[in-house]
């Protein structure tokens, strides 16, 4: 196990899920009810946070690049998702118990199972047993093969090699590898039908008729592909520009399991970087291509490995191990706001998807992945999707969802064209002319070869045209297909997708476990160690005492505070001091304010230090403004309170 492995570890998750279920960051929905698996609401505190968080993401991304921002509709009609693919392709691949009719997940189910094998064998090896990704409590409960049970070194390896390429199986393959390894129900061991595909999407109806189907969208990406001329327009027609989203999509998920980090509704940032095909250089790349990132490479996942390489991105990107600049910056920006929000960068790795596992339109794709108890989970997706999304909706609509730009000098091109006689159109086609000769125009060159290849070969051809129920009949008297040589002075080209896409629920999750502490001297005194730009409520607010002389104190800094918009609490409740600073560590709070005596005689007050509990003195108009520069500027607590004077604190108790 690496070093960052074991990071991840130490830690207790149970006693994290009873901090964040009884300070309600989050808590299943509807649970006076029973609960529905893969739901949740979140509470004050995780309001705030991903408020916070979708905050920084906005001003990181959005101002920073000067994105498009856009809020689509969640429904969306069934011809949307059927022309990008989704209606077909948008499911995982389950298995089911005939006798008991448990349903799992078959990809998942592989993993749980292989690893409890390996996991036996590490016991009956002696080893300590790491725990593995799919270690949720109540399924390790009923995982019955974790028998101490040693391998042969080969059928060891093999699992291994399984895993590290878990994310690459076809539903066929899947079949192969539980009929090979003889995997069954894990809690029973009773076999499994063969994988069938299931498609995640909520599909619900529009309107009272029913006819118009329809979906929950399962992610915010195709409301920013159909925008894409009035983007384009809005932008002045300036090429390379991007969009952004940030929304609620919706997965039927096959298992939800381990909280957060799978649900079927889910809070997602998604950005759309339109780019030239023939030009993905990027205008900052330089600003950033010195970073060093953690990368796991397809060839090291097709080895069977898991070891990262550390380099920069811009040793990543001129090796083409990053397949270009644009893709690369982006997944250097996407480190930097995981840093910023609060993720463990020892925690973090870039991980390559492998050619089998990718959109077969797909460039290259890189999920950003942060450890957790759970394993390596992916929070952020990062792919060149090529011109797949705008050419098949604008093949479908006949709607050009293209650029075009001025040549800075004129071009010779040779390309097919088709004529139409438009008289013949009217008579012949009636209501239908229109769409007829829309769908003609749209064609793409490939096309326009294959129909003049049939024309010349058998006179005619038969064709047909979404929106138009009967075939339609076309021959030599109506169009006819040429290559010419033309001078042109414009070029027009469908632009290339970029397409970082973030799971808001996802990260946060992994936030709280990379933030999440026992004081070394107090096991049962946790802390959120959350950066204070993202932290809930940034202050607390302590009298010393409940003395009637601290009132008026209180209302008067509450004030200040309220009017600089730093959220903070009051707590004057008759416990400790320590005992109300350590209920603030659990919910994040970077600061304390103590009002004392001395506050009274001299108006001065303390400052208190979430990590290191160090505190200083100063009046209130300093210590108001050290807490602005640390939280909203990122200067560090050293800088931001070097001219406050240091307060020897007294116990905590
Ligand atoms: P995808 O479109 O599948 O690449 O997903 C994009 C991002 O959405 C992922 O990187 C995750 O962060 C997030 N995500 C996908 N599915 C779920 C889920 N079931 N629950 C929570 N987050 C999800």
């Amino acid at each position: 196990m690496t070093s960052q492995e074991t990071t991840a570890f130490t830690f207790s998750r149970e006693k994290l899920e009873s901090v964040l279920k009884r300070r309600f960051f989050f808590a299943p929905a509807f649970e006076i009810y029973g609960g529905v698996s893969g739901l949740y609401d979140y509470g004050p505190p995780g309001c705030a946070f991903q408020a916070n968080i979708v905050d920084v993401w906005r001003k990181h991304f959005i101002l920073e690049e000067d994105m498009l921002e856009v809020d689509c509709t969640m429904l969306t009609p069934l011809e949307v998702l059927k022309t990008s693919g989704h209606v077909d392709k948008f499911s995982d691949w389950m298995c089911r118990d005939l006798k008991t009719g448990e349903i799992f997940r078959a990809d998942h189910l592989i993993e749980e199972v292989l690893e409890a094998r390996l996991k036996g064998d590490q016991e009956a090896r002696g080893q300590v047993v790491s725990e593995g990704k799919s270690d949720d409590k109540k399924r390790k409960k009923k995982v019955k093969e974790i028998k101490a049970i040693k391998l042969d070194d080969d059928v060891k390896e093999e699992y291994e090699q399984i895993l590290a390429k878990i994310d690459g199986y076809s539903g066929e393959e899947m079949g192969e590898l539980i009929v090979k390894h003889n995997i069954g129900n894990p809690a029973t061991g009773d076999p499994l039908e063969p994988p069938i595909e299931f498609n995640l999407m909520f599909e619900t109806a529009i309107g009272p008729s029913g006819n118009l189907k329809g979906f929950l969208r399962p992610e915010t990406a195709q409301g920013q592909f159909l925008n894409f001329s009035k983007l384009y327009d809005f932008n002045n027609e300036k090429m390379p520009f991007a969009s952004a989203s940030i929304g609620k999509s919706f997965r039927n998920e096959i298992s939800p399991r381990a909280g957060l980090l799978r649900v079927r509704e889910f809070l997602m940032a998604e950005i759309e970087h339109f780019v030239d095909p023939e030009d993905k250089s990027h205008s900052k790349f330089d600003l950033v291509k010195d970073i060093k990132l953690n990368f796991l490479s397809k060839s090291t996942q097709i080895e069977g490995k898991t070891e990262c390489a550390i380099k920069s991105i811009g040793e990543a990107v001129s090796e083409k191990m990053v397949d270009n600049e644009t893709l690369g910056y982006f997944i250097a920006r996407i480190y930097q706001f995981l840093i910023t929000i609060g993720v463990d960068p020892s925690r973090l790795r870039f991980r390559q998807h492998m050619d089998n596992e990718m959109a077969h339109y797909a460039q290259d794709c890189w999920d950003a992945e942060l450890l957790t108890s759970y394993g390596w989970i992916e929070c952020v997706g990062c792919a060149d999707r090529s011109a797949y999304d705008l050419s098949v909706h604008a093949a479908r609509t006949n709607e050009k969802l293209c650029v075009r730009e001025k040549l800075p000098e004129p071009i010779t091109v040779d390309r097919l064209e088709i004529d139409i006689e438009k008289k013949k159109f009217g008579p012949k086609f009636r209501k239908n002319a229109g769409a007829v000769e829309k769908w003609l125009l749209a064609r793409t060159e490939c096309e326009l070869e294959t129909l003049q290849k049939d024309l010349s070969t058998d006179g005619k051809i038969l064709v047909e045209i979404p929106g138009i129920e009967e075939k339609i009949e076309l021959d030599d008297s109506l169009i006819h297909i040429e290559r010419r040589t033309r001078t042109e002075h414009i070029r027009e080209y469908t632009p290339n997708v970029i397409e970082p896409s973030f799971g808001i629920g996802r990260i946060i999750y992994s936030i709280f476990e990379h933030a999440f502490y026992p004081r070394p001297d107090d096991a049962d005194r946790c802390v959120l160690k959350l950066p204070p730009i993202v932290a809930p409520t940034k202050v607390l607010l302590v009298p010393l005492q409940t003395n009637a002389e601290f009132k008026p104190i209180v209302k008067e800094i509450s004030q200040v505070l309220r009017k600089e918009k730093i959220p903070f609490k009051v707590d004057d409740s008759g416990a400790s001091i320590g005992k109300r600073y350590a209920r603030n560590d659990e919910l994040g709070t970077p600061f304390g304010i103590t009002i004392d005596f001395d506050t009274i005689a001299d108006g001065t007050v303390t400052l208190r230090e979430r990590d290191s509990t160090t505190q200083v003195r100063g009046s209130v108009a300093d210590i108001v403004k050290a807490i602005k520069t640390i939280t909203y500027d990122g200067l560090s607590w050293e800088t931001g309170t070097k001219d406050l004077k240091p307060f020897e604190s007294k116990s905590e108790e």
